[in-house]
């Protein structure tokens, strides 16, 4: 469904907005970044949060089982991919989006009224602007450099790509070229050096939890026959069951990919 310009500008505001009274229900104030994302979304909403095998294609999914409601993650993504997820899924069930699937391509999907707003919640959630603008301007060099976006990236612990895309849309980097240059950098890995250099380490949080630590179950649900549901890969029927879609549904959206 197309939309006017005018529709997205004030849908992008409504779901930034929601993002910073989600903000204020996590209790983590507006220029400080998460210490541990899953963590606070957990106590803070009525969600419980796993991380788990769930099909190739799948990054994340907000679904409903009894009384609960579960975000599930890719135990097969990075750390940082995992965060933005969780923020992604949050943004979906804040929103009152209903039950959702999510694969790279509608992580990706800026067309879609609903993915777009839950990206745009997702953003404004992590790395609120004041806190993007804080950081910034709390370092030494702040030149507009991939060692800029490492730095953002490595503060709230997202992706290089999602701190170079949060500078854009908190006006601090605007030159179109710069942004191309900065986009064929990350495009082409030379973060991973930066990183070294500078000696930044990823967050050890919950959402970086590894195999031998994984799945990841939620209290609630691991006293639940939900257990059982992520304990191997999720077949299209079982996963169709905890969304209240029909495993056709499930399995075209998967491009057939699911079995
Ligand atoms: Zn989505």
């Amino acid at each position: 469904m197309s939309e006017s310009e005018q529709q997205r500008q004030s849908r992008h505001e409504a779901a930034s907005a929601a993002a910073l009274e989600a903000r204020k229900q996590s209790g983590v104030p507006l220029d400080q970044p998460f210490d541990c994302l899953l963590t606070s979304v957990e106590e803070n909403f009525d969600l419980a949060i796993v991380i788990a095998e769930i099909g190739d294609q799948i990054a994340g999914c907000l679904a409903r089982r009894g009384d609960l409601n579960i975000v599930l993650i890719a135990a097969g993504d990075a750390a940082v991919r995992r965060r933005f997820t969780l923020a992604h899924e949050l943004g979906h069930y804040q929103l009152g989006h209903g039950p959702s699937i999510d694969t790279t391509a509608t992580l990706n999907d800026q067309s879609d009224p609903e993915e777009s707003a839950a990206n745009r919640f997702a953003a404004e959630f992590i790395a609120p602007q004041q806190a993007v603008e804080c950081f910034v301007e709390s370092l030494d060099d702040q030149s507009p450099t991939l060692e800029l976006v490492c730095r953002v990236s490595n503060h709230f612990a997202i992706s290089a790509w999602s701190a170079r895309i949060r500078l854009e849309t908190s006006g601090i980097i605007e030159d179109p070229k710069l942004i191309r240059r900065l986009d064929k950098e990350v495009a082409g890995g030379e973060q991973k050096a930066c990183y070294e250099r500078l000696a930044l380490a990823d967050r050890d949080d919950l959402c970086a939890l590894q195999a031998p630590q994984l799945p990841r179950l939620a209290a609630a649900v691991s006293e639940s026959a939900f257990a059982d549901f992520v304990g191997g890969t999720i077949s299209a029927q079982q996963l169709a069951l905890a969304v209240g879609a029909s495993p056709a549904e499930v399995d075209e959206l998967l491009g057939g990919s699911v079995g």
